[in-house]
């Protein structure tokens, strides 16, 4: 392009791009010509950039991206790059400059920013284009108006049991996706931030009255009947809801407190929606700081085994201890496992502290009655997780061996929920502990969904009825029924019987009479710290009188009382 003596020539431009542009090659393409087929939003901004090319005397750069209209009217994108040559006093005289055609580069490009900005299978905004949106909405907000974000998370999806997307599933987000498409007409913003859940984010509005409704009226237009494969469906959901300016200031602590309050809706039997309430937020902050504490809990020995004694009811001899997690926990006190195993299962630290648990009640258990026939048992929990690996039967006989206790001294409690993910890996795990002389109790019997048949498949050698049998029908002709047809199905199975939760004196006689042998319960002890075993372990439980109610309570902080009316220890 020669700058020489006005307005800016073309002095030579490619064969190659005028072709492209489908002109003949020997076309000889004007600085008009060229600027009249160049795309009218480019325009003005490639002027600005050659005018300040020239002006700067090639001081800044001329690189620029535009498009340029071919002769059969579509646009090809072209790639400018510039250079000035001056003479020798200095005088900008030609620029010359590299043009590419790069229109298959740009349109892959922008394929790529869409995949990034929108979800490909329904057009909705990735989740952090949604986030910017919601920022930028939330930044030119008047004062008092509130604004809500809510996530919805669909329920009976086929993936989430079958673990692989399927088309139906497909459609199904597909149409929610159109329906949300639908709904930004009343100014809703909306995402999908994970396979199965969507957040959507309302324009501020006056009142949370107001907000409540327009996402009802979402929720309610989201789970309108749909046809999917010649089916109706009709999607559930779990929706979680936090408002501006109450929850969050920035569409990030609200997208974060709509995601507790989800959760608190996922706990929930029914579907619907939960909004975000301030107990929430403790309640989170609490878990966060328990989860930050409980992974080096048991390397700060924090985690403690204490024993509830297991009584034999035709002797009344102490006949073993269940060994029960406690996690003693500096700021907190004493914490009982509704506290903190679910949480540990959730983030991986069960194997850790089920291990730790395994060692302490092993090695205490050593030391009850070295020698003696009677000694009795120990009884430990093992956590699905723990069961599903493989590693755990190498652990758990390393740990028997270092303690010195039998083999047969040891009960793992498994519950049905363990054997449901691979119960041929489960069954072989089983049967390497009975091998090893191990026995194994079935946990919270009649609690699970097991069928006689897979249960008949496990080798179990005890069977724990759960304490809600007695607790739920106390001592009514339901209760003792099914206490009568469990200890039928035990004797089926060939196993002994161990009845939990027994709190009172005529539990007891009702239990003896069916023949249950094993019974364990308030009524005889709580659970108790190591130190004070010894004197159980011991003991001769009165069988026919006696009083069993001068029981020390135990004190650990337990979910049921709820975290305002926590008893700190003393
Ligand atoms: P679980 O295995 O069913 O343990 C029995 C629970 O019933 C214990 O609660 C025990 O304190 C309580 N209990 C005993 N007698 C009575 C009674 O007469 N009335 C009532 N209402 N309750 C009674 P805890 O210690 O709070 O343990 C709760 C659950 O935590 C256990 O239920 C078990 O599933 C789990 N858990 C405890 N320790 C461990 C552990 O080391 N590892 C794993 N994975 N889970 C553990
Ligand atoms: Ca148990
Ligand atoms: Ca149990």
């Amino acid at each position: 392009m020669s700058l020489a003596n006005g307005a800016p020539k073309i002095t030579f431009i490619s064969p190659e791009l005028t072709g492209r542009l489908g002109l003949l090659p020997t076309h000889r393409l004007s600085m008009s010509e060229l600027r009249a087929r160049r795309h009218p939003d480019d325009l003005e901004r490639i002027d600005r950039v050659l005018e300040d090319f020239v002006t700067s005397g090639g001081q800044r750069p001329y690189d620029v991206r535009y498009r340029v209209r071919t002769n059969d009217g579509s646009y090809r994108w072209v790639h400018s790059r510039g250079n000035i040559v001056s003479d020798d006093n200095g005088t900008a005289q030609r620029m010359l400059g590299v043009s590419l055609d790069i229109t298959e580069q740009t349109e892959a490009e922008e394929r790529v920013r869409q995949l990034l900005r929108f979800d490909p299978l329904t057009g909705l905004a990735k989740p952090h284009k949604f986030l910017a949106e919601v920022d930028q909405a939330l930044a030119t907000i008047a004062p008092l108006p509130v604004l809500g974000v809510v996530q919805v998370k669909l329920l009976d999806l086929n993936s989430l049991i079958e673990e692989s997307e399927t088309v139906e599933d497909a459609l199904i987000i597909h149409i929610i996706g159109d329906r949300l498409h639908a709904l930004s007409d009343s100014a809703l913003l909306a995402s999908r931030v994970s396979t199965d859940t969507f957040a959507i984010a309302t324009p501020a509005m006056q009142t949370a009255q107001a907000v409540h409704s327009l996402v009802q009226h979402a929720l309610d237009r989201i789970s309108e009947p749909m046809q999917v494969a010649g089916r109706t469906v009709r999607v559930r959901f779990h929706a979680g809801g936090a408002l501006y300016p109450d929850d969050g200031d920035r569409a990030h602590g609200l997208l974060r407190s709509s995601g507790h309050a989800l959760e608190e809706a996922d706990g929930a039997a029914d579907a619907g929606i939960r909004w975000f309430t301030d107990g929430m937020n403790s309640k989170f902050r609490q878990r966060n700081t328990r989860l930050r504490d409980l992974a080096s809990a048991v390397m700060n020995r924090e985690i403690e085994c204490h024993f509830q004694p297991i009584v034999d009811l035709s002797t009344g001899r102490t006949a073993g201890f269940e060994a029960l997690a406690r996690w003693r926990s500096a700021g907190e006190g004493l914490l009982a496992p509704d506290q903190f195993i679910g949480l540990a299962e959730e983030f991986g630290h069960i194997g850790q502290i089920g291990e730790d648990v395994l060692r302490q009640a092993c090695r205490a258990a050593a030391n009850w009655h070295v020698g003696s026939e009677r000694a009795p048992f120990v009884a430990v929990n093992v956590s699905p997780m723990q069961l599903n690996n493989p590693a755990f039967p190498a652990a758990v006989a390393r740990v028997l061996a270092e303690s010195g206790l039998p083999p047969s001294r040891l009960e793992l409690e498994i519950t049905e929920s363990a054997l449901t993910k691979d119960p041929e890996a489960a069954a072989q795990r089983l049967e390497t502990f009975r091998r090893l002389g191990i026995s194994i109790a079935i946990d919270d019997f009649g609690t699970g969904y097991s069928s006689l048949s897979l249960l008949s498949k496990f080798p179990f050698t005890r069977l724990k009825i759960d304490r809600s049998f007695l607790t739920r029908y106390g001592l009514s002709r339901e209760s003792t029924i099914i206490v009568d047809m469990i200890i039928d199905l035990g004797e089926h199975l060939g196993l002994s019987v161990t009845t939990e939760g027994v709190e009172t004196r005529k539990q007891v006689e009702m239990l003896s009479r069916r023949g249950v042998t094993f019974a364990q319960g308030y009524l005889f002890s709580r659970p108790v710290a190591s130190e004070d075993v010894q004197a159980l372990v011991d003991k001769a439980w009165p069988m026919e009188s006696g009083n069993w109610k001068a029981i020390r309570p135990e004190r650990t902080k337990r979910q049921s009382r709820g975290p305002s009316k926590l008893s700190k220890r003393p």
